[in-house]
């Protein structure tokens, strides 16, 4: 498919009070057929949020802003050095940034309080800018205080103050948080409970991929036989099921706005598989009439080589990590040409303004 021009901003419908806090729990009377979704439909079958746009696509872009412990903890490595804690904000984010204001995408980047918390106690420069990113017109929405894999399992006062704790920290620079996507997607009920409670209107955490979760049980099975310790869960393989399709959720008072997958295999429209994978889920992603692409701030990352240091990843987490085994410039060229491709890009608050959808 040739790419087509980006989106012009002055084409976008205008945006309504997206980033206000919610006065009351949203009533039940969502604008989709079926709250609940049907699991098996396809993203193109459903009635609802996608129909509600005529003949222009949809794309929706998150960033998940996970610092390299979240990795090295995945993968059972000591913890990463203490100076490339802020690689991720200070190094990638600068790139999705460049890159976005370059196509006129607006995008959701997903925020953990500690890191930004650790970057308030330290430089500051990625707090800065987190500051750029809202000026630009990009959505900020909490992904948890620690980023604990185990966070549904945390007695509920606890996991509470968790959320509380990334919504305070976003705050104290100006953003006005609306969503929240879980650690490793793994949510429940009593989880969006309590993001329900600081008055929440959506939640990101779903990626209905049963493929990607079985891989994950691989993954910690074979490490198991290595001997080594992930923080990977097996449990809350509900996260990994049900509607690609945007829904509002009437028990929590909030939609759910899955990550997309692939028809057919359901495989996860990520960065990691899109931008590092073989190029057919690419495609696949271009002519999807909505998609969801979810993104990591590693996405973007330089990972060096053996003679020129990149961003300063530790050899060991380059050789587990798949993006960083592609290099910087074929990733970044992949989803130049898949956002040109798809054109009108923008974050998931702009996305239900977009969709007329009033109960955001
Ligand atoms: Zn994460």
């Amino acid at each position: 498919m040739q790419p087509s021009p980006p989106q012009k901003p002055g084409l976008l419908p205008a945006i309504p009070r997206l980033f206000t806090a919610k006065a009351e729990p949203v009533a039940a009377e969502a604008p989709t057929a079926d709250p609940q979704g049907d699991p098996t439909a396809e993203d193109d079958d459903v009635d609802g949020f996608t129909t509600k746009l005529g003949p222009r696509p949809l794309t929706i872009v998150s960033v998940d802003l996970d610092d390299l412990s979240c990795y090295h903890a995945i993968h059972g490595l000591p913890p990463p050095p203490e100076e490339s804690l802020g690689l991720v904000l200070e190094r990638c984010l600068p790139r999705y940034l460049e890159l976005f204001d370059e196509l006129d995408v607006r995008a959701t980047f997903f925020v953990i309080g500690r890191d930004l918390e650790r970057d308030l106690n330290g430089s500051g420069k990625g707090a800065k800018l987190l500051q750029q990113a809202l000026a630009a017109g990009h959505e900020l929405g909490n992904h948890s205080y620690a980023h604990a894999y185990d966070l549904t399992v945390r007695p509920s006062a606890e996991i509470f103050d968790d959320v509380l704790r990334c919504d305070q920290l976003l705050r104290a620079i100006g953003a006005d948080p609306i969503g929240f996507r879980a650690p490793g997607y793994t949510h429940d009920r009593n989880l969006l409970d309590q993001v329900s409670a600081l008055g929440y209107r959506y939640d990101s955490s779903r990626l209905p991929s049963p493929m990607y979760y079985l891989a994950k049980l691989g993954a910690i099975a074979w490490m198991a036989t290595k001997g080594l310790e992930t923080v990977s869960q097996k449990r809350g393989w509900q996260s990994f099921i049900g509607p690609s399709q945007p829904h509002f959720m009437p028990e929590v008072g909030m939609w759910e706005v899955p990550i997309s997958v692939s028809p057919g295999l359901r495989l996860p429209m990520v960065g990691t598989f899109v931008l590092s994978g073989p190029g057919s889920l690419a495609a696949q992603a271009a002519v999807r009439r909505f998609l969801h692409l979810e993104l990591h701030g590693i996405d973007l990352a330089d990972p060096g080589s053996d003679t020129t240091p990149g961003d300063g990843f530790v050899k060991a987490l380059r050789k587990r990590q798949p993006e960083l085994k592609v290099p910087l410039k074929v990733r970044l060229e992949r989803l130049r040409t898949l956002l040109l491709a798809r054109g009108g890009c923008t974050s998931i608050a702009r996305a239900h303004g977009w969709a007329g959808i009033p109960t955001l």
